[in-house]
């Protein structure tokens, strides 16, 4: 097992820089998950890692060695890849054996190692079966105990359940987090699904054209999104964004004029901020209240009800504020199209962000993470 450290790396193709000075820490047994949007550089980043790629600037460390200019074999890396392209003639043991072959390790050893990875991944009653006789969730347990036999001291996996239904990826998604903890292996897992990053990581890296957007535990990234765009992709249904109006602002607090003109403060370090300023209010949707319980309330249309049973996601037309605000309310209370809705804000849970994007750090601490309020 190994630390992995990143020093500035950049990669570009030509002209075209695909990643920008990327620093970061990822210690022994972490299990750390880069995510964004399609085309920011996640799959990038990795494949410099395993060494698939060269890296153009920077240094790359894994166990506290520079490994840049050794190959993928000598980086004690293993890698899973979305399509696992097991090989179709081979049976499960075979594939799980192939890469010990070829290393030409001693025969005894490879069935041991074998058995004992098929044991974990519950693969020992299919050793004998073909791909093709496989399923899905199967395969890829296949494809990530080829990479397990070889014992790598750190695994890399690009978005492994990308091509299992919702039903399966939920599955192997727990299965990887149990085999994290049962291995206490460093870990690093690509994926743009939020769902996937919020459950499985220790820390998240979330990546935006190439450059980190934020580095944290999830809920940190929940709770004190450092700007729009970390607030934007962590958390679904999105956070909603409301564009307001600075009245005053100081370091202990903001004065915001809201859409329709109703004043709120909220408790985030509004130091950057100047008077007449125009910020972006978030709230996320289930962060809305009754209006008796709220500091602020918005009176909206109800244009769109989706009934999910446990909760409700309405989505709210109010006067004077484009797009559409979306809140969740409980399953229970019934709803209709067409129907007038109070949504109730509450202070201490909004956002506030500059025209740049930055958020103004909010005061609040969230119970979740200091467990104090
Ligand atoms: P992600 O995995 O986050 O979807 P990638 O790391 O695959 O993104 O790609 C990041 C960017 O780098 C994309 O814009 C992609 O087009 C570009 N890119 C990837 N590989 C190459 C290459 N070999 N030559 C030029 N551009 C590339
Ligand atoms: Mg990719």
């Amino acid at each position: 097992m190994a630390s992995v450290t990143l020093r500035n790396i950049c990669k570009s193709y030509g002209d075209i820089k695909i990643t920008r000075g990327i620093n970061l820490d990822i210690a022994d047994g972490e299990f750390v998950v880069f995510v964004g949007p399609s085309g920011c550089g996640k799959s990038t980043l990795l494949r410099l890692i395993a060494g698939l790629e060269d890296i153009t600037e920077g240094e790359l460390q894994i166990g506290g060695e520079r490994v840049n200019e050794l190959p993928p074999m000598d980086r004690s890396v293993g890698m899973v890849f979305q399509s696992y392209a097991l090989y179709p003639h081979m049976d499960v043991a075979e594939n799980m054996a192939f890469g010990l072959k070829l290393a030409k390790v001693d025969k005894r050893e490879i069935s041991r190692k074998v058995g004992e990875v098929a044991k974990i991944l519950q693969l020992d009653q299919l050793l004998e079966r073909k791909p093709k006789d496989l399923s899905g969730g199967q395969r890829q347990r296949v494809a990530i105990g080829r990479t397990m036999v070889r014992e790598p001291k750190v695994f890399l996996f690009d978005e492994p359940l990308s091509n299992l239904d919702a039903f399966l990826r939920v599955q192997m998604r727990i299965e990887i987090s149990r085999l994290h903890q049962r291995l206490q292996a460093t870990m690093i897992y690509v994926t743009h699904d939020q769902v996937e990053a919020m459950t499985m990581a220790d820390k998240i890296v979330v990546l935006n054209a190439g450059e980190i957007a934020q580095v944290g535990p999830p809920l940190e990234l929940y709770h004190y999104p450092k700007n729009q765009f970390v607030a934007g992709f962590i958390g679904s249904p999105q956070m909603n964004f409301l564009p307001v109006r600075a009245l005053q602002a100081s370091a202990s607090a903001v004065e915001i004029e809201m859409p329709g003109g109703s004043r709120m403060s909220v408790a985030v370090d509004g130091s950057q901020v100047s008077p007449g300023e125009t910020l972006t209010l978030g709230v996320r949707p289930e962060h809305f209240v009754d209006v008796e319980q709220a500091d602020f309330a918005f009176y909206g249309e109800i244009a769109v009800a989706e009934r999910l049973g446990d909760h409700n996601l309405l989505h709210l037309m109010l006067e004077g504020v484009e797009p559409m605000v979306t809140l969740r309310s409980d399953g229970n209370r019934k709803v209709a199209v067409g129907q007038t809705y109070g949504a109730g804000l509450m202070a201490n849970k909004c956002h506030l962000f500059r025209a740049d994007g930055y958020a103004c750090p909010r005061h609040y601490r969230e119970p979740a993470l200091f467990g104090d309020a």
